[in-house]
């Protein structure tokens, strides 16, 4: 498998002086399953808005991503559902990402069974301790009834990367995923990355403005 950005550019109107804005200029990129592929940029270049092509958040104003060759934009909703099961995202955590009234077994558990990966909800729940126990928080019953507010960053992001990962993705694209969090704690979730790739063969569009924090672990630098 193979997800492409394929001479991609977006263009935005300046809502203050309609204006363009040019926030991606041909952007060409492949990421494979089990490849940790990282795409490093100051603040402004316009990485935010390439994660949200790749997500197919925005249509491209030029160019087209792929996957597998097929253009991702010009898919049916069977196709669509598809690609927005096998391309996950995980983003930073501040609001949004994780509703601060539902506990971690129902933020995992409920795209668990919108996506249909559980018929009961006990199959469900063991769906959910898996995959928290793969990205380190285990056992996981310690884990399954609290609220966001009572998991720490490093935890919280961990939370995500098991809900990513909860819907077998191949690729998941990471936006300044780690980009919050202490330096020890960035590296634990670093290497829980790491070892997803190792452990199911999921890949990664890795997005920073943080050089020294991907030399490490990236396969390749874009
Ligand atoms: P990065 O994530 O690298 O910091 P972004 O992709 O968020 O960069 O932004 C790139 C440029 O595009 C910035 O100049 C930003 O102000 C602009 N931009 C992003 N989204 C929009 C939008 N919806 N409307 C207008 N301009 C935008
Ligand atoms: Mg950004």
């Amino acid at each position: 498998m193979q997800l492409e950005a394929l001479d991609v550019s977006k263009t935005f109107r300046s809502r203050r002086t309609a204006a363009p804005v040019h926030a991606v200029r041909n952007a060409t990129l492949t990421a494979r399953p089990g490849q940790f592929v990282a795409i490093v940029g100051e603040s402004g270049s316009g990485k935010s808005t390439l994660a949200r092509l790749l997500l197919d958040l925005l249509e491209p104003t030029e160019g087209s991503v792929r996957l597998d060759g097929r253009e991702v934009g010009s898919m049916d909703r069977a196709g669509k559902r598809a690609y927005r099961r096998s391309v996950q995202a995980v983003l930073q955590d501040p609001a949004g990402s994780l509703n601060p009234r539902k506990r971690v077994s129902r933020a995992i558990g409920e795209v668990i069974r919108l996506q249909g990966m559980a018929r009961t909800p006990a199959e469900t729940r063991r769906r959910v301790s898996e995959v928290l126990e793969l990205v380190g928080m285990a056992p996981a019953g310690d884990y399954l009834d609290r609220f966001p507010h009572e998991l720490s960053g490093g935890q919280r992001q961990r939370v995500l990367i098991a809900r990513a990962i909860a819907l077998d993705p191949r690729i998941i694209v990471a936006d300044e995923a780690v980009s919050a969090l202490d330096a020890s704690v960035k590296a634990g979730v670093l290497a829980v990355m790491a070892d997803l790739k190792d452990r199911l063969g999921v890949g990664y569009v890795f997005i920073t403005h943080d050089l020294p924090v991907v030399a490490k672990v990236a396969d390749h630098v874009y």
